[in-house]
């Protein structure tokens, strides 16, 4: 992108205004320089979006930059971690103004909420890729992990599940409220730093409920029980399926990034002002079994697992 990159970098990504005490050096240098504060584990993940794979082509550049960091800033979250720098590599077929704005402004938009600071990038011509990076810290030892989870354990979702995996399927007729949820995820990052402590594991819900859960309990050398009736979900999904495509989307759409998580404790009905409802119990074992008020519901061979 030669001469336009610097430009692009400087007009659209550097800000005089976000600076985080523990950035020795952010944007300009040839790398950040960064403080990880003293007591802190250094909490790192990375998500890359790809046109025609992750997004449709002809997605707002402004739902791109927004979901780019959530889904970042939700993996941070599943950690327990509170979010401080990210990095972002933009790969772009062309210098758009328009899109350009559109793009940043919204990365900044969320990035500000969560006082998250940008803090270097690549930038390069090629097909529409977003990778970004986010960094965030949690007092040593305290880290939500996939692994802990204990048989007798509850089993907790946050929030309601499915409305992103419906939007998908409805592509483009979906109603606005569906849609927005699918193009800007809010990234669970107050309930995530609130279960410090409290749960045994945690995972957020990227790839579907069923198995998001599944990877927790193996990583936690578990099994699983959960009531399908229960599962929250959103009036849009109840009023738009019939209860069996309802479970459906709720168990296996994607992109939800909700929280799924463990706690030996009886919680209450939030966490950080966020709806948390209890859909099962761990087990000993390996196996992750549905139950809905018929009995043991197979999802693997009804195909629920292969749906989309
Ligand atoms: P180098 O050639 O040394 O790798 P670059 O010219 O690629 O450096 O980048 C110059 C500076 O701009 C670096 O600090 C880099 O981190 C930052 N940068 C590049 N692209 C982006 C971007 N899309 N968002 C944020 N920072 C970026
Ligand atoms: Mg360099």
């Amino acid at each position: 992108m030669s001469d336009t990159e610097f430009d692009i970098i400087r007009r659209y990504f550097t800000r005089q205004d976000s600076r985080r005490r523990d950035v020795i050096a952010g944007i300009g240098d040839d790398a950040a320089l960064l403080q990880v504060p003293a007591g802190m584990e250094l909490v790192v993940c990375m998500d890359t979006l790809v046109e025609g794979v992750h997004f449709p082509i002809g997605t707002p550049a402004a739902a791109i930059g927004h979901k780019a960091l959530a889904v970042n800033l939700s993996d941070l979250a599943a950690m327990g971690a509170e979010p401080a720098w990210a990095t972002l590599s933009l790969t772009i077929p062309e210098s758009d103004p328009d899109w350009l704005a559109d793009f940043s402004q919204a990365f900044f938009k969320l990035a500000d909420r969560y006082q998250v600071q940008l803090v270097g990038g690549d930038t390069t011509r090629g097909p529409l890729a977003v990778t970004v990076q986010a960094h965030g810290f949690v007092p040593e030892s305290l880290a939500l992990r996939r692994q802990g989870a204990q048989a007798g354990d509850h089993i907790y979702v946050t929030g309601t599940l499915g409305d992103a995996g419906l939007a998908l399927q409805l592509a483009g007729d979906a109603g606005n409220e569906l849609q927005h949820q699918l193009d800007y995820p809010e990234p669970r990052i107050a309930a995530g730093q609130a279960l410090r402590g409290i749960a045994s594991a945690a995972i957020d819900v990227s790839d579907g409920l069923f198995g998001d859960l599944r990877k927790l309990l193996s990583a936690s050398g578990v099994g699983g029980e959960i009531d399908i009736d229960v599962v929250p979900l959103s009036a849009q999904l109840r009023e738009a399926f019939a209860a069996e495509d309802q479970q459906r989307f709720a168990l296996s759409g994607g992109d939800d990034y909700e929280l799924c998580f463990t706690s030996a404790e009886e919680l209450q009905n939030e966490v950080a002002g966020v709806r948390i409802t209890a859909i099962g119990k761990v087990t000993e074992g390996n196996d992750l079994l549905c139950r809905d008020a018929n009995g043991i519901v197979d999802f693997e061979d009804s195909g629920y697992l292969h749906f989309q």
